[in-house]
């Protein structure tokens, strides 16, 4: 499972606390984010959550923004 922050975000801070990683950061006030090569998966900030920020995604499915990336044409292409 993967955890990914939407932008229901309030930037409570909560979620941050409470990751044994500090795989979360972000200004107080606005959205968070998670460093996924930090994140341990232990679901700490999906529990924790009380706006339905944090959402959980099965492992294999691409975390929103990365559809763009992996769809984008190489540069390459693009000139052509
Ligand atoms: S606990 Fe929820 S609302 Fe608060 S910073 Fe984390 S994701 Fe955002
Ligand atoms: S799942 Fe656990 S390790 Fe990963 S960001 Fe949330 S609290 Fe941190």
């Amino acid at each position: 499972m993967k955890y990914f922050i939407n932008e229901h975000c309030r930037g409570c801070g909560m979620c941050a606390k409470r990751c044994p990683r500090h795989a979360i950061h972000g200004a107080i006030g606005v959205r968070q984010q998670i460093r996924q090569e930090k994140c341990l998966h232990c679901g700490r900030c999906f529990r924790v959550c009380r706006f339905g920020a944090v959402e959980e995604l099965p492992d294999g499915q691409p975390l929103p923004g990365e559809e763009n990336c992996q769809d984008a044409p190489a540069p390459e292409d693009a000139e052509a």
